[in-house]
């Protein structure tokens, strides 16, 4: 399986290179360069598998020839031992057609486990193969980071460096990434905004220099293996409700859109998907963007579900990829758009294509709040703010005889003051993770600076 970057004059990589590589060097996404498919019959022989053996099955040809099958199988079984759910992704009744698909049973307690403890497992055999080691950097508007560093912590062959916004990511976010022992993780507070870190990132990617010395790699949610392993929930979860008999539909909070994105991929692979629907806080963009053609950035407003807090959403452009016809030239000039101003017209060609699939909806903090609340009234079921905004669309948008299953992406002990505001509740952290409040923090203050963050980088390094 080859792989191909969003901007057609990157390299082509095997799945290895692009998974060890992040961001292509021309600044696009990679993404394969053919979609597998998979027939109705192979997609019925999923029932009753092991969420394990499902992964295998649906990953297996993303990966190629990087793992033999029997190292495949352990890598996967090893990423998900960890979880505090056999089931790894419970599916749950909410409501009239309505299902929460939990994706918050990882150590981190959110659903970028799924991807991030796989790419743990998947970085280390592939570089102790090589006998490389290499510098992780991650921008995080906080569940990315946490996920990142539990997954990688006390790897010999990798050093992981986590930016996050100042002050704009919960406690809990922040006391997980600060307080990992291991001399090999290290946060970064940069004073600024997410998409501040996240530039900053873009940079040190597109400075051969520093990225050669400090043999970056990245592991955020614009690396595909992230995505691959994203894909495997909507099939097992669709299959549980029927699929492929019967088409389902997805609502899915948004912020970077990696993870619909790999819905959208799970739905090209054949799985009988109806409705892609994107649901976002205050920061919408990328409502704005499917409503009006017009994908234009604003200031960031911060929220009650703070990791969706973005005003630029890198998977989207993947998503352009496909709806311009795989046209690298076209992706080229609206991001050249948006890097010389703020933002571009999707082409009514394009907007027409990604209409067929998704639909969106925003909401706001009060409903956000009353969701929480009429969640909790109706099944006795706290949820955290991030997933109640996709419940809130769910429930705005789902249609008699297509269950929508809406993808409850933390837990709501990651974000105990909304949840108390809204339910008098506060969500007690699981048992593994109850000392966290009396853990020492460790973590690194940077001026909003892209060569000070390098220096700071540079540093202090491990070894
Ligand atoms: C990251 C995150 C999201 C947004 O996911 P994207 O892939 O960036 O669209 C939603 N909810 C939670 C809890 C998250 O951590």
């Amino acid at each position: 399986m080859k792989y191909v970057s969003t901007r057609g004059s990157a390299p082509e990589l095997s799945f290895e290179e692009a998974m060890l590589s992040g961001l292509a060097t021309d600044g696009g996404l990679y993404v394969p360069a053919e979609v597998p498919t998979f027939d109705p019959r192979e997609i019925a022989l999923l029932h009753g598998k092991s969420y394990e053996d499902a992964a295998f099955a649906i990953m297996r040809p993303f990966a190629g020839d990087t793992f033999e099958e029997d190292e495949f199988r352990a890598l996967i079984k090893a990423a998900y031992a960890s979880f505090g759910h056999d089931c790894r992704a419970p599916l749950k009744q909410a409501g009239d057609g309505i299902w929460l698909l939990e994706l918050f049973h990882g150590p981190t307690l959110a659903f970028k486990d799924f991807a991030m403890q796989l790419i743990g497992q998947m970085f280390q055999a592939v570089l102790q193969r090589r006998g490389e080691s290499v510098t992780i950097v991650g921008a995080t508007s906080g569940d990315t980071g946490s996920a990142a560093i539990e997954a990688f912590r006390g790897l010999d062959n990798v050093d992981v460096c986590i930016l996050y916004p100042h002050g704009k990511v919960s406690e809990v976010q922040r006391r997980q990434m600060t307080t990992p022992t291991e001399a090999n993780v290290r946060a970064f507070a940069v004073e600024g905004t997410f998409d501040d870190c996240q530039r900053h990132l873009k940079d040190m990617f597109a400075d051969s220099g520093f990225r050669e010395e400090m043999r970056l790699a990245a592991v955020n949610s614009i690396n595909w293996a992230r995505v691959m392993a994203q894909v495997v929930y909507y099939f097992t979860s669709a299959v549980a409700l029927g699929a492929p008999d019967r088409k389902i539909s997805f609502c899915v909070p948004t912020g970077n859109f990696g993870d619909i994105y790999a819905g959208e991929v799970a739905r090209r692979m054949g799985l009988p998907v109806e409705r892609l629907v994107i649901a976002t806080n205050q920061n919408d963009i990328l409502h704005r963007a499917l409503v009006s053609g017009d994908y234009r950035t604003g200031e960031v407003r911060p929220s009650i579900s703070p990791s969706m807090d973005i005003q630029v959403s890198s998977n989207f452009e993947r998503l352009l990829f496909d709806a311009y016809g795989r046209d690298a030239d076209a992706v080229v000039s609206l991001m050249d758009d948006l890097n010389s101003g703020n933002g571009f017209r999707i082409g009514d060609v394009a907007l027409g294509r990604i209409g067929e699939t998704f639909a969106s909806g925003r909401v706001s903090e009060e409903e956000t709040m009353s969701r929480i609340g009429a969640m909790h009234d109706a099944i006795g079921q706290l949820v955290c703010p991030h997933t109640a905004v996709g419940l809130e669309v769910a429930h705005r948008m789902a249609k008699p005889r297509v269950p929508m299953i809406a993808l409850a992406t933390a837990d709501p002990a990651k974000f105990p003051d909304a949840v108390e505001r809204a339910t008098d509740i506060r969500p007690p952290l699981p048992n593994r993770m109850a000392n966290l409040y009396e853990r020492p923090e460790r973590v690194t203050r940077v001026e909003n600076d892209f060569a000070e963050l390098c220096r700071a980088i540079r540093e202090g390094r491990a070894a």
